[in-house]
């Protein structure tokens, strides 16, 4: 007969403990050739990664420890939003992405390639197609409803600069995941479930993190926030107002418009002749030699000339008017005509449009000819500017907006200054770099109409579903991590996702303190402290160099105090260190590992 299974007896069983002598692990003294920025050089310096090719890397012991570390406080903080893991395949079919038009629109960033049968398939660099699809295949009715379903898998992107070690892949490690609701109150919903759960990971993480507004959503675009952690060596520029705590990206910023002039008193507009004067520099020159005033870039009204084309449309020229002390920012042209492309307007362009006078543009050639004209939102009614006459050579001064041209809208492309007035009205913003950790999206009905994801409503009529999508950059945040927390010496792990709880180093040639060193490694593991024992045959420099390194937050050494019965507690982070006797060493550890 066979033993029925039933509850066996319970036994303790501890980890084993990791002993440097023959953990997979070298560490380096110099810094990699390739390395710029401070995480990547030491996460390769002390072991935890390696390069396999550009923008993709193999992850050794520690390493892994830390990114199962960081996928652990993802995985808890998503279930507890009710969130439920799933795992897509990585290797996907082309016909999904065809469907929504990405295997274009990603261009040469996708991994593309054949299968024996000559079939089209990629790599996922994200997921939405197929979770859309899933949720379609496998929900019908609106009793279903709402779900979140995620996953953490590693994406491919080919990415056109891989950078920073994992910092930006081209293959790593994504937390995605997708909330499919009946109406915009259930996004809603979900969307600020997913925000709290963020920032909760970001908190337990220890990452100093803001939240931007993605983009100003001017033109209808759906409500996007990401999380950027500040640091230095970021590729995302964001502005705050430190008085209000106000962040946004650059490309979100919303101008402060002054209020409107009234046009009485003002004077009449005149043309000048301006010779040689192509520039904004030139022409402010020329002005103050010509005028008994004193006047800046900012009177002068830039018309820089571009062409836009939306979605299945052609080509239009637009002009674009910023005062002149600013330039047009190309990010935030883009992200304002978003979904519509942009380009700045060719040689040949202007050469097929013979009204377009480089350097003399004024909006009153624009308006004669049919050009659309969007301006800086400080240009309001009743600001005077000086700006081309359409005329090489020749420009106004006091062309007043609202009563000599007016514009077809205002548009947000000028760039922003460190200075500027923050949109809240509660002091100037100040610009810093942040690297970008989380996105959270609101897509709404995009992808759930691209594969038509309805299901039956309660009034037995189909309903067409609204969907989120949010990612976390897991393997990001562990160069992440390394970046805001290390030092001269090394990494400084956060406890909550340290390799080992405990670095314990014998620094002692003694029997009695190996034996004494192994028993206390016993006895914290049986405490349920990770430890890491640094038993290997080197000298106490090179370990204690190596700890600092590695970056356990607590380093516990068994060294020249052990005959007198004391042991030495190093606390990563602040760098002091107290001696405690033997005989209370494991309380003494714990209390100090739990921090
Ligand atoms: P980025 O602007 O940095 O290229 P993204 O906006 O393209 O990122 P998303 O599509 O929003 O990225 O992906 C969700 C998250 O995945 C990002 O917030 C980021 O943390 C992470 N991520 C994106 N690209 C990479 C990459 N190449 N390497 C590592 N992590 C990445
Ligand atoms: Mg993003």
């Amino acid at each position: 007969m066979p033993r029925a299974c039933g509850p066996g007896r319970p036994t303790k069983v501890s980890a084993v403990i990791t002993r440097m002598s023959t953990l997979f692990l070298r560490t380096l003294r110099d810094d990699p050739a390739d390395a710029e920025v401070p995480s990547h050089k030491l996460l390769v310096r002390a072991g935890y990664v390696r390069r396999a090719a550009p923008g993709v890397y193999s992850w050794l012991p520690l390493g892994l420890r830390v990114l199962k570390a960081v996928e652990d406080v993802v995985r808890e903080e998503m279930s507890a939003i009710g969130a439920q893991e799933i795992l897509l395949p990585a290797l996907l079919p082309r016909d999904p992405y065809e469907t929504t038009g990405r295997w274009t629109e990603y261009g040469d960033s996708l991994f593309r390639l054949k299968d024996r049968k000559g079939a089209d398939m990629l790599l996922g660099p994200t997921h939405e197609e197929l979770f859309a699809q899933l949720v379609r295949s496998e929900y019908s009715s609106y009793k279903d409803l709402p779900v979140i379903l995620y996953q953490i898998q590693t994406k491919y992107r080919d990415e056109e600069r891989p950078r920073a070690g994992i910092l930006r892949g081209r293959e790593f490690v994504m937390k995605d995941a997708y909330s499919f609701d009946l109406d915009d109150d259930g996004l809603k919903a979900a969307y600020h479930a997913h925000r709290e759960a963020y920032q909760k990971i970001f908190r337990r993480l220890e990452v100093t993190y803001v939240i931007v507004a993605a983009t100003s959503g001017a033109m209808g675009g759906s409500a996007s926030e990401e999380f950027l952690a500040e640091s230095e060596v970021g590729e995302d520029t964001f502005v705050r107002c430190l008085e209000s705590g106000y962040a946004a990206n650059v490309e979100a910023v919303i101008t402060t418009a002054p209020q409107p002039i009234p046009f009485d008193g003002l004077p009449q507009a005149q043309i000048h002749e301006t010779p040689d004067t192509p520039t904004i520099e030139t022409l402010v020159q020329w002005a103050n030699a010509t005028f008994d005033h004193n006047y800046g870039g900012h009177d002068t009204l830039k018309n820089v000339m571009v062409k836009i084309r939306r979605p299945g449309g052609d080509w239009e020229i637009t002009g674009i008017g910023v005062p002149g002390d600013r330039e047009v920012d190309m990010k935030r042209l883009e992200a304002a005509v978003e979904p519509a492309e942009v380009e700045i307007l060719s040689e040949a362009d202007f050469a097929a449009n013979p009204f377009l006078v480089k350097g003399y543009i004024g909006p009153k050639a624009l308006a004669a000819n049919g050009i659309t004209y969007l301006v800086d939102p400080r240009v309001v009614d009743g600001t005077s500017w000086i700006t081309g006459a359409d005329e090489p050579g020749r420009h106004y001064v006091g062309l007043v907006a609202g009563r000599d041209f007016t514009a077809d809208g205002t548009i947000e492309a000028a760039e922003v200054r460190d200075g500027d007035p923050s949109p809240d009205g509660k002091g100037p913003l100040v610009s810093a770099k942040g690297i970008e950790i989380g996105h959270i999206f609101q897509l709404g009905q995009k992808y759930t109409d691209a594969f038509e994801v309805d299901v039956l409503g309660e009034s037995g009529k189909p309903v067409r579903l609204t969907m989120g999508s949010y990612g976390v950059g897991v393997s990001r945040l562990v160069a992440v991590i390394a970046e805001q927390c290390h030092d001269e010496k090394g990494l400084r792990w956060p406890r909550s996702v340290a390799p080992y709880a405990v670095h314990l180093v014998i620094a002692n040639k003694d029997e009695a303190a190996i034996t004494g060193a192994h028993e206390l490694a016993e006895d914290l593991d049986a405490a349920g402290l990770s430890v890491l024992l640094d038993d290997r045959k080197a000298s106490p420099g090179v370990k204690f160099k190596d700890a600092e390194l590695l970056g356990m937050p607590v380093v516990v050494v068994v060294g020249r105090g052990y005959a007198n019965g004391t042991i030495e507690i190093r606390d990563r982070f602040t760098g002091e260190t107290t001696e405690v006797a033997v005989d209370g060493a494991v309380d003494a550890v714990t209390a100090a590992a739990r921090g």
